[in-house]
């Protein structure tokens, strides 16, 4: 069932909506990628992996990362819940406004606001965090090459006004601790990661895999927080279009604005996809298209 003719076809079958969208240019560095690429790897739980098109290029996985975050931080044992919600926001991924609502408090870890909270945690328990998540990252994809792309950490750190925005706000909420500077650049530092397809594919098999790495066989997480963190990418990966994703896709997952998204099939295998233009709610195109055909032809959406 699984193999590089089948991505083909199904990519070929798109036809123009492999063209459709607008690469992110609201953190400059990104603008400057071939907006033409598209990769897609698959990686079962028995560790057979299938690639086409671009799968060995790297490219920054931006919000991608925050699923990274949250593995780690819940490996802190902190106290997450009283400080970042597990609901759906309905709402854009940079939004300021159902902050003021809820006193501080993001509705999840997926939106850019939970995702500082996340990195606030990161920053405040672990002696090296960018060393430490670099580790953790290299680890789960089996890849020690991987790290940071510094053009667009700084490009971000440059134009990154309303995530600084956000992490003030919060802060007069008292649900930040950490400097503003040494936060805004752990969390971009997070967001310019590059990886492959078949790196990301790779990094995301625990998750489906019930919190085992099976490239380690060592638990990554406890299955119990597997499967939550899989809950919250179902619900709150795609931001406002979670529900679309969910309708039409069928697969926990999470998007990032270099058009990349990381989906699993829980017990069956992770899969990524790479295509830089984004929708209006800023996911990959083609990439949320692609994989709508893909579990269609394999009448394999988890519902
Ligand atoms: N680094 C990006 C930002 O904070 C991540 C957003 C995304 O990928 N959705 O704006």
């Amino acid at each position: 069932m699984y193999s590089t003719e089948i991505f083909e076809q199904l990519y070929t079958k798109l036809g123009k909506a492999r063209f459709g969208g607008k690469v992110a240019t609201y953190i400059p560095e990104l603008g400057c990628v071939d907006p033409n690429h598209f990769g897609v790897s698959l990686t079962t739980i028995k560790g057979e992996s299938f690639h086409y098109g671009d799968h060995d290029v790297r490219f920054s996985i931006q919000s991608v990362a925050k699923v990274f975050a949250l593995v780690m931080a819940e490996g802190c044992g902190a106290e997450l819940r009283k400080r970042v919600g597990v609901e759906p926001s309905g709402g854009s991924f940079n939004s300021l406004i159902q902050l003021e609502l809820h006193k501080g408090i993001p509705r999840n870890p997926m939106l850019n606001a939970g995702a500082l909270v996340v990195c606030d945690v990161l920053c405040q328990q672990l002696n090296s965090p960018k060393e430490e998540l670099l580790e953790f990252v290299r680890r789960i994809s089996g890849s020690p090459a991987i790290g940071f792309n510094e053009r667009v950490a700084q490009s971000e750190l440059k134009t990154g006004f309303r995530n600084e925005a956000l992490v003030q706000f919060m802060r007069s909420f008292g649900n930040i601790n950490t400097k503003l500077a040494e936060l805004m650049d752990f969390y971009c530092h997070l967001c310019s990661i590059e990886m492959s397809t078949a790196e990301l594919a790779q990094s995301f098999n625990f998750l489906a895999n019930r919190g085992i790495n099976p490239l380690t066989g060592k638990p990554e997480l406890k299955p119990t927080t597997a499967r939550r963190i899989n809950a919250i990418m179902q619900t709150c990966g795609f931001y406002d279009e979670a529900g679309e994703f969910a309708f039409r896709v069928g697969l926990p997952g999470k998007s990032g604005v270099g058009g990349g998204i990381a989906a699993v099939h829980p017990g069956e295998y992770s899969i990524a996809v790479w295509s830089p233009r984004l929708g209006d709610k800023w996911n990959s195109y083609a990439g949320m298209r692609f994989l709508e055909s893909w579990t269609s032809y394999a009448e394999d959406s988890i519902f």
